[in-house]
């Protein structure tokens, strides 16, 4: 996936990936966020502080430096703004890093069980648990806090923080939204069945890495990312929505 050309385009996928996040039920009042890659080098694009994921707008982002300065934009940058820096200061390949307070996230986390692959979802690991970053439960607030969390991502597409939430990252902005929503349906899904009785039918290692290969190739996480752009806004025009469960 293409890494936005400009300053412009930047700006506009910032705004639309906060909004596909909302789409996808990953707000939590104004907390969370999303961070596009400067492509002048200059930093990230985040939305300012103070906002919801489904409000933000162009004039409420801000460029902030990787030394944490706002360049433009209103007020202070969010204290966990350290975390994309660091996502991105880690992986030159990274277009964009997310940010989220996901609820099902969080509910996993607390049963420090396995992620397994008993849904296609729970396949975007490739049969691997997914990371998780166990220095602290707080807010991620510190460059020092937020090269470990970037050490733990590593290579992977999103991590749990444990108390706390969930990373998400990309090459390409849609990629970096739909590895957070993938993520949180996981573990929505397994904490359904968990709840319901003794997990027992998941994919072996094999059929995990073949289905990650076959269900989330760059044109399938792109598909995902148009449907939550369009659900964004039907919800946006106050068109009917279909049930908050996606
Ligand atoms: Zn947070």
């Amino acid at each position: 996936m293409p890494q936005p050309a400009d300053e412009a385009e930047a700006r506009v996928l910032a705004v639309r990936a906060s909004h596909a996040l909302a789409a996808a039920g990953q707000g939590d009042m104004v907390w969370g966020h999303v961070a596009v890659r400067d492509p002048g080098g200059r930093g990230i694009w985040i939305k300012a502080p103070g906002w919801g994921l489904e409000e933000v707008r162009e004039d409420r982002l801000q460029l902030v430096s990787p030394r944490a300065e706002v360049l433009a934009g209103e007020g202070a940058p969010h204290k966990e703004c350290h975390i994309h820096l660091a996502v991105l200061a880690a992986r030159p390949d990274l277009a964009c890093s997310v940010h989220t307070h996901a609820p099902a996230a969080v509910a996993f986390a607390a049963l420090d069980v396995p992620l397994l692959p008993l849904s296609h979802e729970g396949a975007l690991f490739g049969g691997a648990d997914v990371p998780r970053f166990r220095r602290t439960g707080g807010l991620v607030s510190t460059p020092a806090l937020g090269e470990e969390l970037a050490a733990v991502l590593g290579e992977a597409p999103a991590a749990l923080l444990p108390k706390h939430g969930l990373v998400a990252a990309g090459t390409g902005v849609p990629a970096a939204v739909m590895h957070a929503v993938l993520l949180e349906r996981a573990c929505r899904t397994q904490l359904a069945a968990a709840s319901a009785g003794p997990v027992r039918v998941f994919s072996d290692a094999a059929e995990a890495a073949a289905k990650r290969a076959e269900c989330w190739p760059e044109s399938q996480l792109e598909a995902g990312w148009q449907y939550l752009v369009r659900r964004a806004a039907r919800a946006a025009s106050g068109a009917p929505r279909p049930p908050a469960d996606l």
